[in-house]
């Protein structure tokens, strides 16, 4: 008998990936009937990195299959007319196109594929496989409120003729804060942007898939999720079952580890501070900040007083787009940092060169505060770790989110910036003190609201919890097996 298959296709980036492996994980762990493949996009991003991890999970769950798919070329960087990284992602992943439809092909020969999960950067290949009757989920590897606002994204497009980039309003999307629409993701401003158009066929396209599965949980985000399941976030026709089975989270940290590593080094130095004194910042695996702006972070710190964990990135960025997958450069501290800053917070300060073991970090009982550039996996390891934030997006949807965690869960304060997006040392200074004052007058609501949620992940993740019975609800509708027409 043919052995009853899940096929997920992640996108290339490392947070994509990850959470698309825990998620294999999870279906295996509930689950064990199904068998598990995921493709790997074979192009020269794949960084020893992502060899590395995917030999890790081979190791620790052989019974998750990983299929190579054959190597595909990037594009020139020079027919790419658009600026954002986004572009170059789709238009690989349309590249993939014939090699992922030859793979299901194949699969379907032994196998019986219940369903194929792909991430939002793979929409292209929904067609396809719908022609090949197999049910396509969308794996939202972001939050709930973004799901509404892709849903809601074709509306609000038609709504207005105009570039978003110069707006200066705000925009009402069903279940979320209201947002400046210049606060939507950068490459999603500009009509004339082939990374526009991308977005909208995407946004277009989750109606037509057959689920959508989201990490996040009911308790993190009730708004959002009543607007999607009344409806309001696609008018005029239906939205397919929507299933939060989150938090997903990658406890185990690949990159290095060992004696002398960041892992210990960072451990080892959290292990000797008070409980919940040391602030952390990071700012995921692409945010960089330019050499003055670093400076400036330092100067914050140091003036805050506070002890504090931080990550800091090269500033290089390559301007070929196609570079920019390719680890940074290790980031020469001396030289970036204020002349004597590492001596004089030598005591209370550590700083670590381009990576920590952030979830590990954030769930150290040292760690009290967390400086963050907004990514949804970021802040969902705060919220398991009971951290609460400070807001500071850098790119993608995360000043959508940044409005999302300050305005509506209340669970981070805002990082002022100025218009060209500079953050002052001042307002660095005065964000970590407030994030540091635990006294009633000062942040204490917000981190009872947090430990409220990380108890919540728990349980959404127990025996009948939330994210446990929509798992099982959509294992059964594959062991049932959903036709596609
Ligand atoms: N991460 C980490 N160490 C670092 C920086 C990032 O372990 O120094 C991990 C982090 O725990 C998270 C992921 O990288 O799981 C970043 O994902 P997120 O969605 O927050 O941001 P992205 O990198 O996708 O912008």
């Amino acid at each position: 008998m043919k052995k009853d298959t899940i096929v997920l296709y992640p996108s290339p980036g490392m947070g994509h990936l990850i959470s698309m492996v825990e998620l294999g994980k999870l279906i295996l762990t509930h689950h064990p009937s199904f068998s598990i493949i995921i493709f790997i996009t074979n192009a020269p991003y794949n960084t020893g990195s992502t060899a590395a991890y995917i030999n890790r999970v081979s190791q620790t769950t052989p019974s998750i299959l990983f299929h190579h798919l054959p190597t595909i070329s990037l594009p020139l960087d020079s027919t790419i007319e658009s600026p954002h990284l986004e572009t170059l992602v789709f238009k690989l992943l349309h590249l993939n196109n014939p090699n992922v439809h030859q793979a299901l092909k194949t699969i379907s020969q032994s196998s019986t594929v219940k369903s194929f999960i792909i991430d939002f950067f793979c929409y292209s290949s929904l067609d396809f496989a719908h022609n090949l009757k197999i049910p396509t989920y969308y794996f939202f590897t972001a939050s709930a409120a973004c799901l509404a606002f892709h849903l809601y994204f074709p509306t609000i497009h038609k709504n207005t003729t105009k570039n978003f980039k110069n707006l200066q309003t705000h925009l009402g999307f069903p279940g979320l804060p209201s947002i400046l629409a210049s606060d939507m993701p950068k490459p999603m401003l500009d009509r004339t942007d082939e990374a526009y158009d991308e977005f909208l066929y995407f946004s277009a396209s989750i109606p037509r898939s057959q689920g959508i599965i989201v990490n996040s949980f009911e308790l993190l985000e009730p708004r959002p999720i009543k607007a999607i399941s009344d409806g309001l976030c696609v008018p005029n026709a239906s939205t397919p079952p929507v299933y939060y089975i989150g938090p997903l989270i990658d406890s185990t940290d690949g990159r290095k580890n060992g004696p002398g590593s960041n892992e210990s080094v960072c451990l080892d130095w959290l292990d000797s501070q008070p409980s919940r004194t040391v602030v952390f910042l990071s700012f995921g695996s692409l945010g960089l900040f330019n050499a003055a702006q670093l400076k400036e972070i330092a100067v914050g710190l140091e003036k805050s007083g506070h002890r504090f964990l931080w990550v800091v990135r090269s500033p290089s960025e390559p301007k070929d787009k196609t570079r920019r997958f390719l680890a940074p450069p290790e980031p020469d501290l001396d030289a970036l940092l204020p002349k004597g800053f590492l001596a004089r917070t030598k005591v209370r300060g550590l700083v670590v060169k381009s990576w920590a073991p952030q979830v590990k970090v954030l769930s150290h009982k040292s760690v009290g505060g967390f400086v963050t550039h907004c990514g949804w996996n970021s802040a969902l390891e705060a919220v398991c770790g009971g951290v609460p934030m400070v807001a500071w997006p850098l790119y993608a949807e995360q000043r959508m989110n940044k409005a999302v965690l300050v305005e509506d869960m209340k669970l981070a304060l805002p990082m002022d910036e100025s218009e060209d997006g500079f953050v002052t040392a001042s307002e660095v200074e005065k964000r970590v003190k407030e994030l540091m004052d635990d006294s009633d007058d000062g942040i204490g609501s917000l981190r009872k609201r947090i430990m409220v949620m990380s108890e919540g992940a728990k349980a959404a993740m127990s025996e009948g919890g939330s994210s446990r019975r929509a798992l099982a609800e959509l294992a059964e509708s594959w062991k049932l097996g959903n036709q596609i027409i």
